[in-house]
């Protein structure tokens, strides 16, 4: 039976793998296989240089064919609007391009954040990292060391977070690897992966990550990344089953765009289809001022009646926080709803 497990994960690393060698990362044949005429667009395609375009073709096949304004579209089109240097919107707008260690960032007291990996399956428009050095961050097993001494040397660690990029552009193998070394340090008790990629390419949530997350004695959880309920397809729901089979602790952030959902009723039947599909909103961003993205934000007044729009529909269990992450703040600030 192990074998038969082995092969069949196996099979599914290759199939995820093999998609994230097929993502798009040409515009124009991003709007062709949406059947949008890519002449009148040429002039956005340069924001490319800003920041590559890389779309996985089972996120493609959730957008509306024919509509330039899907919200999915929306969130990885490349447009002028991205050379616009306005005041405010800064290359690291959350002060993180220092880190402790190679690849560690400790911005909370209890917690620190590995950037697992550099990439990621989908390049999102308004990402606050899109400016990130990664390649200073991007240390293989020798180099882990130093980041694992630290977490080592600092009782007060309790949670280590893999991110990225996105952690699960790493392989299953590199994940157990670090896994088991960070299981060796008794101080830490909880692992949390950040992620969207299973969003964008499903097969990501392979047997053996599956088995990774519920055998750690870590009590590990996973944050997705999911913005519209549009994203949240079948294909998505019966990867994610085995977590949930698992009782893997499943949660999801949102950043709050401007043209992807920044209206109360996409907010609502985004918090009601995750949970019917046994994930927990958590969070909705406020959006992170970065360089080349201020076209995605939303006023925090407009945010605040959003939010309270959508108190007088969901449950409060269904409700996201409304949170900012301001660079040096001991934690998220909630954001006064009054
Ligand atoms: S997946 Fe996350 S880290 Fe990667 S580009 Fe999108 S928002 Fe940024």
């Amino acid at each position: 039976m192990p074998q038969i497990i082995t092969q069949i994960s196996e099979q599914l690393h290759t199939s995820w793998q093999k998609e994230l060698a097929n993502v798009v990362t040409d515009p124009k044949t991003l709007l062709e296989m949406l059947d949008i005429a890519p002449q009148a667009y040429q002039d956005h395609f340069k924001a490319r240089k800003l920041f590559p375009v890389r779309v996985p073709r089972p996120f493609i096949k959730r957008m509306k064919k024919g509509d330039i304004n899907d919200p999915l579209l929306t969130q990885v089109m490349p447009l002028r609007d991205e050379f616009d240097l306005s005041d405010g919107y800064l290359t690291d707008p959350l002060q993180e391009h220092d880190t402790v260690a190679e690849g560690l960032l400790h911005k909370y007291r209890h917690r620190v954040l590995m950037i697992v990996k550099a990439g990621c399956a989908v390049n999102c428009r308004y990402c606050f990292r899109r400016h990130f050095p990664y390649a200073d961050n991007s240390p293989n097993k020798a180099r882990w060391q130093q980041a694992l001494d630290y977490i080592a040397g600092h009782k007060e660690i309790s949670e280590v977070i893999f991110s990225g990029g996105d952690p699960l552009m790493a392989s299953d193998e590199h994940l157990a690897w670090l896994i088991e070394r960070i299981e060796a340090i008794p101080h830490v008790k909880r692992l949390r992966l950040h992620s969207r990629l299973p969003v964008v390419i499903p097969q990501r949530i392979t047997p053996m990550l599956v088995n990774l997350l519920s055998n750690s004695r870590l009590k590990a959880t996973i944050v997705f990344h999911i913005n519209h309920a549009n994203e949240v397809d079948e294909t998505f729901i019966s990867a994610v089953e085995p977590l949930r089979a698992a009782r893997v602790p499943l949660f999801n952030q949102s950043v709050l765009l401007k043209g992807v959902n920044d209206n109360s009723q996409v907010l609502c039947r985004l918090s009601e289809v995750l949970f019917d599909n046994g994930i927990q909103p958590y969070y909705l961003h406020m959006f992170d001022p970065v360089q080349g993205a201020a076209h995605f934000d939303v006023k925090e007044e407009d945010a605040v009646k959003i939010v309270n729009e959508m108190l007088a529909v969901l449950p409060g269990f269904l409700m996201p926080k409304l949170v900012r992450e301001i660079a040096g703040e001991a934690n998220k600030t909630p954001i006064n709803l009054t």
